[in-house]
């Protein structure tokens, strides 16, 4: 992301006047950047450069890649990508957006941009417990953050799966899919409810409630319980949900669900005309294959928009 941006059409106040400005470089804007850039518009990609991707050691099961692909590998082709067909690529923080006459403007260490439409790509935060070496734990895959993207590695593995009630229960039920070996581990909250408990004996999850700590091994995780025990764990999912990045989308008065995602219509057209939102900060399946289906959905809307006035 260390393009300089390219002044392409200068207004008196000498802003780069874009089409589309697009908030967040994850696979979500940068496929959004791609097909805009082939619709011929002129685009620019505001980007913090905390994607959630650049945590994947090797993602297994991004169509196209059957050898896999390592997150920030990926980002790079992206970016390259959206290059090549005009984007051009600014490493920065958007802290506001304001509405302007025919569109919007933002002040970005590139100067001011000023665009028709903008793209709100600024995807979620994984909600993660202090758990000792996390970094390396995921990249070296002792620690998982999404049994959607890599259960299939984890088959017939020790898992272990922490988190709030109805969630653990939720992911541990999906993990038995692939092992028998599933524990439920409560710490951080009150234990497991009856009706949880009944559940996970039925299905064979161990539900474990005196949890202390978690001590790295080189083959994973001992799960240190209150009464002494260790219990060993090749893989540990946190499942404690997400946060998400709606910041931006609240100061411009964006409709959100309680749970802060970005509602939108079939297009990906949010409530405020002309902005549209793709990926993650959707409430969708959080996956790189439907932020580049939602990219791809929103970025023709707005080209047929452009073109024609209708979708
Ligand atoms: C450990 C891990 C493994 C995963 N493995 C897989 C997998 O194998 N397969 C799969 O399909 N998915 C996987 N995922 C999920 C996948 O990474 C996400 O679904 C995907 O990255 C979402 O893309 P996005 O563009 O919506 O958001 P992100 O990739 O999170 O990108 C959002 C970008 O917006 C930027 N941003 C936020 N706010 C601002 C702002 N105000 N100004 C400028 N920039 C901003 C952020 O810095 C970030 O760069 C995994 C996720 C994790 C954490």
């Amino acid at each position: 992301m260390d393009q300089p941006v390219r002044k392409r059409r200068h207004s008196a106040s000498s802003a780069t006047e874009v089409d589309v400005l697009i908030v967040g470089g994850g696979p979500a804007g940068l496929a959004a950047a791609l097909y805009l850039g082939r619709f011929r518009h002129r685009v620019v990609v505001v980007d913090a450069g905390e994607s959630r991707a650049m945590l994947i050691a090797q993602s297994r099961n991004c169509p196209g890649f059957p050898e896999g692909i390592s997150g920030p590998d990926l980002l790079q082709r992206l970016r390259a990508q959206a290059a090549e067909y005009g984007a051009t690529l600014v490493q920065d923080q958007a802290s506001s957006i304001e509405p302007t006459v025919g569109g919007f403007g933002a002040e970005t260490n590139a100067g001011r941009i000023v665009a028709r439409k903008v793209f709100l790509a600024t995807g979620v935060v994984d909600v993660v417990p202090a758990i000792p070496r996390l970094r390396e734990a995921i990249a070296k895959g002792s620690v998982r953050l999404c049994p959607v993207c890599d259960g299939y590695e984890v088959i017939d593995r020790q898992v272990a799966v922490i988190g709030h009630e109805a969630q653990a229960l939720r992911e541990a039920l999906f993990l038995k899919q692939y092992t028998q070996h599933v524990t439920m581990l409560a710490r951080y909250l009150p234990d497991f409810s009856t009706s949880t408990r009944r559940v996970a004996m039925e299905e064979n999850i161990a539900v474990c409630d005196a949890f202390k700590k978690f001590v790295p091994t080189d083959s994973g995780y001992q799960a240190v319980l209150k009464d002494g025990e260790m219990r060993h764990f090749d893989v540990i999912y946190p499942a404690m949900g997400c946060r998400v990045r709606s910041e931006l989308a609240l100061a411009m008065g964006i409709e959100c669900c309680d749970e802060g995602y970005v509602v939108v219509d079939k297009h990906q057209r949010t409530s405020v005309d002309g902005v549209y939102a793709i990926g993650d900060l959707v409430r969708t399946l959080n996956q790189i294959a439907v932020a580049f289906g939602q990219a791809a959905i929103a970025a023709t809307d707005a080209h047929n928009d452009f073109a024609f006035g209708y979708e």
